[in-house]
């Protein structure tokens, strides 16, 4: 079963069906490879950012990662690049509330791990200084490439989820939906989640079509993953 899927808008075809178009699958599977490569590497913590004036020089590539709390966004970006301690942001303390830096040595690129939103109880100022952070950073990012906003697949898009997405295409930064932690629902339940988060996204301007559904766990949806980060950033690795 494949884990990626489009909004009916967009229907997938199977790998191989149309003999006219023999490159989209190479391009689709030299893309996988090098997604395979670029987090086959050792990838480090570079820095937290509490302001923007803490911002590392904008001269490479960066995705981010943003998502509600608890999402299983740490637990994703360890998954991706196979190192279980790498982002910690969920219990190391201070650090929730910055903008983390990863990198991995010559390769042009950030993973940029945005604090997660949508606590139950947090107080105002401190959602008022995620909002500044945040907004700020969308605006004002010129090599930001892409946002890869997690969706728990449980509970699908939450209101709180509607006003990031509202963010990003007011800022008219580039989002790609990737639901999290599948390995919990169901195949029709995945397909039911898919289906409605597609039609969320459908009429939203900077919105990416292509969903990916992934479990760190078990491991689905991170090859697909990957390589959209490869696609994504522009890197020809
Ligand atoms: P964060 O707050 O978004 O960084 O979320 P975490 O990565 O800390 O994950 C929150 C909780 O969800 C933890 O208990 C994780 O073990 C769990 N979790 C995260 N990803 C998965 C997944 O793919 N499958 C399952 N079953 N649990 C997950």
């Amino acid at each position: 079963m494949a884990s990626a899927a489009r909004p009916p808008s967009q229907p997938e075809r199977p790998a191989g069906e149309n003999p006219q178009d023999g490159t989209a699958d190479d391009d689709a599977r030299a893309a996988i490879e090098a997604g395979e490569r670029l987090f086959a590497r050792p990838w480090g913590f570079i820095r937290g950012v509490p302001a923007l004036e803490f911002l590392p020089e904008a001269n490479r590539s960066e995705i981010a990662f943003a998502g509600r709390s608890n999402v299983g966004k740490s637990s994703l970006i360890n998954a991706l690049v196979n190192q279980h301690g790498l982002a910690r942001t969920s219990n190391t303390p201070g650090r929730t509330q910055d903008l983390n830096f990863f990198a991995t040595e010559n390769v042009a690129l950030y993973v940029v791990d945005m604090p997660g939103y949508g606590f139950a109880k947090a107080p105002k100022e401190r959602v008022d200084a995620w909002t500044e952070l945040v907004k700020n950073y969308l605006r004002g990012r010129p090599t930001l490439r892409r946002v890869i906003l997690l969706i728990d697949s449980r509970h699908g898009v939450k209101p709180v989820d509607r006003d990031i997405m509202a963010m990003l295409d007011e800022a008219a930064v580039t989002y790609q939906v990737v639901l999290t932690k599948v390995d919990k629902i169901s195949l029709d339940e995945r397909a039911r989640v898919l289906k409605s988060v597609g039609e969320a996204i459908a009429r939203r301007a900077a919105a990416f079509p292509e969903i990916i559904a992934t479990s760190s766990s078990k491991g689905d949806g991170l090859a697909e993953l990957r390589a959209a980060i490869v696609s994504a950033s522009l890197l020809d690795l």
